[in-house]
């Protein structure tokens, strides 16, 4: 069987799996001997980059030379970092941290067992990603020098995961947090067929802010009057070492009921915590995961929940588990939290290359995650018309022949395309975010009502295509990628 491998590129964590000869879905070591890498990427004085343990491990000493969390920045078109004499973006760290797991595992391969490198990959991407970061993984994946089959939700890999030893039909939801985000996903499984119900997330919501909270916390209890966010603004080494020592407790909170925060702030502190207090300082955190399940479910027509499956190293805290019990009258099962999404992955690579039905359940229906669609005049005021809808399947190929020109002797039209997280029909300017715009012209003037067609086009990774016609004219986007081409 040719052979594919599943990553998850993580907020904190990377994981990288394959399916081997004997059917079994694997998780390949990294040359230091660990399943997950961390997420960090540092520079060396000559520019070149590190990746994983030893990056992280200079991320107290050199955060100036350091980068963590980049996947939260892959939706910003801003952000650009300066180190020393080379400037980065987060589609280039993220193709150093890839390079990283292919690379390692490619080794291990040849020095393990004499064989020859893989380059063709499935990588994972938070379900809540809009096509912006979609695009852009899929581009740190070529900038890494990987044929990037296609990218799948990880909500969707982990169910697809937990799915090689529970194939009864049942609905499932998928509760992620992770790192630095959140995604929850509902699942129907039917006759070894998994359908996405609907999915949901905040990739601005993570096991960062519960250390973050704590953080802030200790140095409350201390009576520093400065918090968290005007340390990263001021002294990144405070911050730095403040966090890494927050996400050290929290994590002995997991298991003991308290626990010492020892940092540096003018002197060195030991700041005692329980769990109960971790508990109520996060418990607004909990909230927004509620909040953001309730939405899901009803997208879903709030269907009976026979399974909780747990993913996402931050779902180990105690106080989600406590919360699903109470909200769903069900032990939520821990499914392999740092695993599950790459494996998911490599099955996923898998089946669609080679059709392979040996292991596991087959993924039927995945969802979307927001809307997409165009500005246009709605009674005389000018809105987002959705094309797209939010709980949208993924595939979808949909034309629409109801939009026109709006005034006698129009000579072009403006498209603009918008995404936004409302699941209606029509939705305020406002409420949206602009994609990409552009003009059609066609140089002779028609009368009003001229009929301006659409199609719009979204694959199995998410990546979304519209075609514009009027006049015999047209324009194509490929959103977020090559801009505007006119035919
Ligand atoms: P991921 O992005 O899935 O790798 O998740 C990483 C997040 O899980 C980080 O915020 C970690 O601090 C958190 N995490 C890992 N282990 C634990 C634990 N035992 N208790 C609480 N949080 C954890």
């Amino acid at each position: 069987m040719e052979e594919f491998y599943g990553i998850d590129l993580g907020t904190t964590n990377s994981c990288i799996a394959i399916i081997d000869e004997d059917d079994s879905v694997t998780v390949v070591t990294n040359m230091e001997g660990q399943l997950t890498t961390p997420s960090v990427v540092a520079y060396d004085e000559d520019g070149t980059p590190y990746v994983g343990t030893a990056a992280k491990a200079n991320m107290a000493n050199d955060p100036e030379r350091t980068v963590s969390f980049i996947k939260r920045e892959m939706s910003n078109d801003d952000y650009r970092r300066r180190i020393g004499n080379i400037n980065i973006n987060p589609i280039d760290v993220s193709a150093e941290i890839l390079k990283k797991l292919v690379g390692d595992a490619n080794q291990k391969r040849q020095d393990e067992e004499g064989k020859d490198p893989i380059n063709k990959v499935v990588i994972t991407v938070p379900a809540y990603f809009g096509n912006a970061e979609r695009t852009r993984t899929m581009e740190a994946g070529k900038r890494a020098g990987l044929e990037v089959i296609s990218l799948i939700n990880e909500p969707t890999a982990a169910a697809l995961s937990f799915g090689i030893k529970n194939k009864q039909n049942r609905t499932i939801l998928v509760y992620d947090l992770g790192g630095g985000t959140f995604d929850v996903s509902i699942m129907k499984i039917r006759n070894g067929v998994m359908d996405t119900l609907a999915t949901n997330g905040n990739h601005q919501l993570g096991g960062v802010d519960w250390d973050e909270k704590l953080a802030d916390y200790v140095l409350q209890k201390e009576n520093f009057n400065v918090t968290c966010n005007d340390l990263k603004a001021n002294d990144m080494a405070t911050y730095g070492s403040l966090v890494i020592g927050a996400e050290d407790a929290k994590k002995i909170l997991t298991t003991k009921e308290k626990t010492t925060l020892r940092y540096n702030y003018k002197g060195v502190h030991n700041t005692e915590i329980t769990r109960e207090e971790f508990e109520d300082l996060t418990a607004e955190l909990m909230g927004m995961t509620d909040q953001i399940i309730d939405v899901a479910m009803e997208m879903a027509g709030n269907p009976k929940i026979d399974d909780v499956l747990l993913v996402g190293g931050s779902s180990r805290m105690p106080m989600v588990k406590s919360f699903v019990e109470k909200k769903f009258g069900v032990t939520p099962r821990v499914f392999e939290p740092d695993l599950a999404v790459a494996k998911g992955a490599a099955l996923y690579a898998a089946q669609e290359e080679k059709g392979y039905t040996e292991v596991g359940i087959q993924l039927g229906n995945d969802k979307g995650s927001a809307s997409y669609g165009v500005a246009a005049y709605v009674g005389g005021k000018e809105m987002v018309c959705n094309l797209i809808l939010m709980n949208d399947d993924l595939c979808v190929n949909k034309s629409f022949d109801e939009f026109c020109t709006r005034a006698d002797g129009q000579t072009s039209v403006h498209i603009a395309f918008y995404e936004s997280r409302v699941n209606e029909d029509v939705c305020e300017l406002y409420m949206a975010q602009l994609l990409q715009e552009g003009d059609i012209e066609w140089g002779r003037p028609v009368p009003k009502g001229t009929p301006l067609k659409y199609v719009v086009e979204r694959g199995k990774d998410g990546i979304i295509k519209v075609h514009a016609e009027i006049q015999g004219r047209s324009a194509d986007f490929e959103i977020n990628t090559k801009g505007i081409a006119k035919g």
